[in-house]
């Protein structure tokens, strides 16, 4: 096969899955999700920033917090203990069972 005939064949197979794709999702389909998608990112932006500001569950702590009772160390990477927590972060204390929030907060449930 000569070069120019490759390039060819490559543009052919690599328009097929793009093709069957818009065949089987309508336009007005995407047009509702890229539209949902810029309605909603900057929403979601907004609240991280806005909860990183303020410290509520919204935000992003990326800074190592200290248990509320009796403030030892909590490491950063846990593991979710519970449906709040995989949901908002946060962690219990491995030396007295204090449960805090991401903010180092003790959390009363
Ligand atoms: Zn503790």
């Amino acid at each position: 096969m000569k070069k120019h005939q490759k390039t060819i064949w490559g543009g052919i197979v690599s328009a097929v899955p793009l093709a069957v794709l818009e065949l089987v999702i309508p336009d007005r389909l995407v047009d509702i999700a890229l539209i949902t998608l810029a309605v909603l990112l900057p929403i979601g932006l907004a609240l991280v920033i806005w909860g990183t500001a303020v410290k509520n569950r919204w935000g992003v702590n990326l800074e190592a917090v200290d248990c509320a009772r009796c403030h030892m160390r909590v490491p950063q990477i846990r593991k979710p203990r519970s449906f709040r927590q995989m949901l908002w972060g946060g962690a219990i204390c491995n030396r007295c069972g204090c449960e805090m929030d991401k903010w180092g907060r003790s959390v009363t449930t």
